[in-house]
Order: C-alpha cells, then sequence, then structure tokens
C-alpha cells in the first residue's frame, strides 16, 4: 500500500474523477485537484466506503450513485459474498436530560448514570450488548463532538443512530442537531420515544413533531421508525434492540476478520499507574496482543487489550471496542488506526507522515509570504 493520486484511485474503482471528487467533498476530506495524492489511511478508507456502499446496496450516497453510473463489477460483490456479517455499531443522541445515559445504563444494566458527576456524560464510551438477536455495539457519546470529528476524518463509525426524545418533551434544539448529524452522516436512525412511564408523557405529540423535521414515523405511512419506551421501567428496550438487529439485517453489514486490520480511536486517557489507555473500535481484520499499530503520527505495540467487560483478551475481531495499553502518547477520538507489520514499517509510515504534514505547513506559509508580497503589505 501506498500514495496514490486521486485520478488514479477513481480509475480502480471504475468511477468517473467528479463522481471521486463529489465523493471526497461528501467525507470533507481537502484536495487542490485530481492529480493531488491521497494518504493511505484515506485510500483505505475510500475503497472501503465504496465497496461498502456496493454491497449494501445503500442508494442514498454518492457513492452508490457513483458506482451504479460506473455500473460494470458492482454486482460482483453484492451481498451473498463469504466475508463474514459483523455486529452493528450504534450511537445514541439527543437532547440533554432525554435520557441518553439512562437508556445505555439500562440497556448495559450497570448503573452509571448514578456514578456520573452531575448526571453528564465524562467521555466517550463503548460496550458490547448481548442480546437475543445477538451483539450490538453501543457507543456513548458526550456530545457530537465525538461523532462530528470522526465523520471529518472519514471514518464512518456508527452504523444505526438512536436519537432519544422525552415524551415529556419532545423535539428540543440538539434532537434537531441530532438528526441532522445523522442524515449528514447517511446512517439510518431509529426514534426512541422516552419517558413513556410519566404522566405528562405524549408520544403523539413526539410523532406528529418528527414531521417538521421530515422524519415521517412508519404509523403515519413513512419510513422512520419510532419506539415508545421508558428507560426507567425498561418497557420498550427489548423492542428497540429488536429494531436494532432488523435494520443492521438490512444494512448486510460484513467485516472480514482476516483482512487488514482497520479501527478508530474511541477515546484515550492517560492513567497514572498504566501510562495511556485507548479505547479502539476494530472495524476491520482483527487486532492481537503484539501488533505494532500507527495512529497519525505516533506508533504503538499493543501490550495488553481487555475487552469492555474488563477481561483480558487477546485478540478483537470487527465491531470489538478493547481498551489497549501500548501508545506513547494520547492519540485522538475519531483517528483512524492502521497495523504494521513490524516496528520498522510503522515507524517508516509515521516518518512519511511528519514528512509530509511539514512539507504542507511549509507550502501554506510560502503561499501566504507571496500573497503578502502581492499585496504590498
Ligand atoms: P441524558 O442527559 O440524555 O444522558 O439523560 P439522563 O439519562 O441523564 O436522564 C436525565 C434524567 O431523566 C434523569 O433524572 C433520569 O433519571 C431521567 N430519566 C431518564 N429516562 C427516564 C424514563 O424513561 N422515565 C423517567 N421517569 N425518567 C427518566
Ligand atoms: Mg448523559
Amino acid at each position: 500500500m501506498s500514495k496514490i493520486r486521486i485520478y488514479a484511485l477513481a480509475k480502480e474503482l471504475g468511477l468517473d474523477n467528479n463522481e471521486m471528487l463529489e465523493l471526497l467533498d461528501s467525507m470533507g476530506v481537502s484536495y487542490k485537484s485530481a492529480s493531488s495524492t491521497l494518504e493511505e489511511d484515506m485510500v483505505e478508507t475510500i475503497k472501503a466506503l465504496v465497496s461498502e456502499d456496493r454491497q449494501t446496496q445503500n442508494t442514498g450516497t454518492q457513492a452508490v450513485a457513483a458506482a451504479k453510473a460506473a455500473a460494470q463489477p458492482a454486482a460482483e460483490e453484492a451481498p451473498g459474498s463469504d466475508v463474514p456479517h459483523r455486529a452493528p455499531v450504534v450511537t445514541i443522541m439527543g437532547h440533554v436530560d432525554h435520557g441518553k445515559t439512562s437508556l445505555l445504563d439500562y440497556i448495559r444494566k450497570t448503573r452509571v448514570a448514578a456514578k456520573e458527576a452531575g448526571g453528564i456524560t465524562q467521555h466517550v464510551g463503548a460496550f458490547e450488548a448481548q442480546t437475543s438477536k445477538g451483539k450490538i455495539v453501543f457507543i456513548d457519546t458526550p456530545g457530537h463532538e465525538a461523532f462530528t470529528s470522526i465523520r471529518a476524518r472519514g471514518a464512518r463509525v456508527a452504523d444505526i443512530a438512536i436519537i432519544v426524545v422525552a415524551a415529556d418533551d419532545s423535539i428540543m434544539p440538539q434532537t434537531r442537531e441530532a438528526v441532522a448529524h445523522a442524515q449528514a452522516a447517511k446512517v439510518p436512525l431509529i426514534v426512541a420515544v422516552n419517558k413513556i412511564d410519566l404522566p405528562s408523557a405524549n408520544p403523539d405529540k413526539v410523532k406528529n413533531d418528527l414531521m417538521q423535521l421530515g422524519l415521517v414515523p412508519e404509523e403515519y405511512g413513512g419510513q422512520t421508525i419510532t419506539v415508545e419506551l421508558s428507560a426507567k421501567t425498561g418497557q420498550g428496550v427489548e423492542e428497540l434492540l429488536d429494531y436494532i438487529s432488523l435494520v443492521a439485517e438490512i444494512e448486510d453489514l460484513r467485516a472480514d476478520p482476516k483482512g487488514e486490520f482497520k479501527g478508530v480511536i474511541i477515546e484515550s486517557k492517560v492513567d497514572k499507574q498504566a501510562g495511556v489507555l485507548a479505547t479502539i473500535l476494530v472495524q476491520e481484520g482483527t487486532l492481537n496482543v503484539g501488533d505494532f499499530v500507527v495512529v497519525g503520527e505516533t506508533y504503538g505495540k499493543i501490550k495488553a487489550m481487555t475487552d469492555s467487560n474488563g477481561g483480558r483478551v487477546k485478540n478483537a475481531g470487527p465491531s470489538t471496542p478493547v481498551q489497549v495499553l501500548g501508545f506513547s502518547e494520547a492519540p485522538v477520538s475519531g483517528e483512524i488506526v492502521s497495523g504494521a507489520k513490524n516496528e520498522h514499517e510503522a515507524r517508516d509510515i509515521v516518518a512519511r507522515r511528519k514528512e509530509e504534514r511539514e512539507a504542507a505547513a511549509e507550502a501554506t506559509t510560502r503561499r501566504k509570504l507571496s500573497l503578502e508580497e502581492v499585496m504590498g503589505s
């Protein structure tokens, strides 16, 4: 794997240049022209996105429109491929106090909300829930920052967004924001109408109000799945999990545990005793203790891994969040993690990235200077 020019990648994927540039725009990737080069991480992400789109036939995305326009090889990689299914990754968003933490808490069956200072989620976490329909991975975000920064880097982390709306409060500013984020990321959403145990709950009002956001509930003939529930009593939670599994099935989520490793940083922190602790969500391939990994301009060797229940594990496959020990600096959440064969290769990748960034910074400075000359300042 190495760097590749945009037009060459477009050709390789059977897209025309404009389609490729549109795709890059939608991912928020900056470039000068079709002959600009792309980082190898980015190349991987684009390839994954295009093939994911081709597999899921997710007609809403530009990549798919592009794939269809290109029309030839798409059919061969369609469903039924022997790449195994993977568990869905779900993010829960919504207005403050509408019950996001309580819902996660109920699902996790531990009392996280009670432990949090002031009831505010302190950091992004991730955990796996076993349900009657299989495993579901939940990501707990403090707001939308993690979600948006992850998006900006071109990686799609969540497969499904749950928008929590309190039935006694209905649509609020952060509900709109959450819906907008999910729509921008083209992530299918499910609306959880929460707090229906309250006497003042008015779920019908919530469903009506959703239509202002262009979300028409299924019972009104639309496409939006809504589930009435109570994170307090647990009523309706099972139904929500069923819907998540259903949406996941439609999305036909697959990843190869034997493929090249790729993951994303969900959170990281520095522990006084243990050192840097980073939570990685494995997206492709398998991460093993002893592996070398690269994130941005740092690399590390995985010394130990724990799963979301705190148990030690030696390897982690697709859709598994693990907390790892082995970085010397805390990686930034949203950054893509890739593998390296050995320390030598890891060091090379990091050195190359540093050089490229410095060259780009220098070019910017030069441009600024010459602009100042032209402006006569
Ligand atoms: P977040 O800010 O969205 O994470 O909301 P929290 O989960 O912290 O909940 C805010 C408040 O609403 C807390 O006092 C919860 O106990 C309460 N709450 C959450 N879900 C329910 C529910 O289903 N029913 C009732 N009665 N209260 C709830
Ligand atoms: Mg919370």
